[in-house]
């Protein structure tokens, strides 16, 4: 066939985006990246102005396995002319909106990427994959799934969901009402974290704030050195090698180095909170309810009720309920016909050390997975430390030889 792509990309997070900058100079690759958006964006509900990378910006789309890439960070900022003075500012922490301008940037040189164009089915046929699309079909030799995670709500929210009642991811996807307000924040990870730091910063902010997490505190990133070693590519391959069980002890063990809030966020809280409390004597204007989890919500005329069981159970009455509860991962519903034929364990998806998934049949093409094996590659999957590196392995694997030195 002649029209055949070597693949086809569903999804145009920074993880395929990852692996189009390392493709795009690749000779005779035939590839397309399909995004349903219809530009880049980066986790847009959550971009707040003052948040930040929790990571080195070297972990961007390309320069631990390349560096001397034109898609780097640095280059983007030399071509924006703004090197000197980036390095002059000397931000403790490189600020979101900047590395979405970036991202945004590559997004736009690469030829491969289709924006605005949603994967509604993959298929296989006369073993090559077909993706539809409301734009037409596609023929490809492998296909690298790249959407994301999604929302984790609990179920006895779900029926609540309103303008007032919304996921962390959606916070600034409309305008909220918050200012005079009852405001409680469910969870106590980093995007808990920042969206307690937005809302007292706010030059009309809420009434009050309630933030309530099951966690035992608001436990801090480790980001020591040794710890960071679990974010490098050896320490994953030893991770992923490991048995089922020895892999759910170490998530476990390992939850805060990724899990945890960042220093610095949880200093700002902290010292958010002191002005409010000390300086402008709004007494008990931040409550912080450890150890509790809510289990129930009933609507009132006028707000919200939360059933919240800690030592004991209480109740909170609120006017905008903030879920910053996490994400999963999920398979895409365009998998919805060939996730059957995709060998599982309890634990999830089998993920190979190649990021290819355990298909049956007589298939050759790969189908290969970004950003949805922490139960098989560990904690650093989802996060962008091993970005450029586990997309240089896919590369790798779809073209056949070492392009990269993984
Ligand atoms: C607010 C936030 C901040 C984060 N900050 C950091 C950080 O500082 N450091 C760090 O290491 N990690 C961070 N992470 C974790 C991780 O790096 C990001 O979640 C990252 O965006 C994951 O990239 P991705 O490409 O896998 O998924 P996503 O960024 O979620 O992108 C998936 C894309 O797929 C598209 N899509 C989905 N389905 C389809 C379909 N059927 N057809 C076409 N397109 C589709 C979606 O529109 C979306 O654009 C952060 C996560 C969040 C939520």
């Amino acid at each position: 066939m002649t029209d055949v792509h070597d693949y086809a990309a569903v999804g145009v997070g920074p993880a395929n985006l990852s692996l189009a900058a390392l493709g795009a100079d690749v000779e005779n690759l035939r590839s397309v990246h399909f995004e349903a958006r219809a530009s880049f964006s980066w986790h847009p509900g959550l971009l707040l102005p003052e948040a930040t990378l929790q990571v080195s910006p070297f972990k961007d789309l390309v320069t631990l396995v390349d560096p001397t890439s034109r898609y780097s960070f640095l280059a983007f900022l030399a071509g924006e002319g703004r090197l000197y003075r980036f390095l002059t500012a000397r931000f403790p922490a490189v600020l979101r909106t900047e590395f979405d301008q970036y991202l945004q940037w590559a997004s736009r040189t690469i030829p491969s990427i289709e924006f605005g164009t949603e994967v509604r089915s993959v298929r296989e046929r006369d073993g090559y994959f077909v993706l539809h699309s409301g734009h037409g079909e596609v023929t490809a030799a492998n296909v690298v799934l790249g959407t994301g995670q999604t929302p984790l709500i609990p179920d006895f929210m779900r029926p609540h969901l309103c303008a007032d009642v919304f996921h962390a991811g959606e916070f600034l996807a409309h305008p909220r009402e918050v200012s005079g307000r009852a405001v409680a924040v469910v969870g106590g990870g980093q995007s808990g974290a920042e969206i307690v730091r937005h809302l007292m910063r706010l030059d009309e902010p809420p009434q009050s704030i309630t933030w309530i997490t099951r966690r035992p505190g608001l436990l801090p990133m480790d980001d020591s050195p040794f710890t960071n070693e679990y974010f490098f590519p050896g320490y994953a391959r030893e991770f992923h090698g490991l048995p089922q069980a020895r892999k759910q002890e170490l998530l476990g063990e390992q939850k805060y180095a990724s899990d945890g809030i960042d220093l610095a966020t949880l200093q700002d809280v902290y010292r958010e909170r002191y002005r409010h409390e000390c300086l402008l004597g709004r007494k008990d204007w931040l409550r912080l309810m450890p150890r509790s989890e809510v289990t129930g919500c009933a609507r009132l005329s006028d707000g919200w009720e939360l059933e919240v069981k800690g030592a004991q159970t209480s109740i909170v009455r609120s006017d905008v309920v903030v879920l910053a509860t996490g994400y999963e991962y999920r398979l895409p519903d365009c998998m919805s016909e060939l996730a059957p034929r995709l060998a599982r364990t309890a634990d999830g998806l089998v993920v190979g050390d190649d990021y290819s998934l355990s298909l049956d049949g007589e298939t050759t093409g790969r189908i290969f997975l970004q950003n949805g094996a922490r139960h098989a590659w560990g904690i650093a999957d989802a996060n962008l430390s091993l970005l450029s590196w586990r997309s240089a392995v896919i590369l790798n694997a779809i073209l056949g030889y070492r392009r990269y030195n993984t």
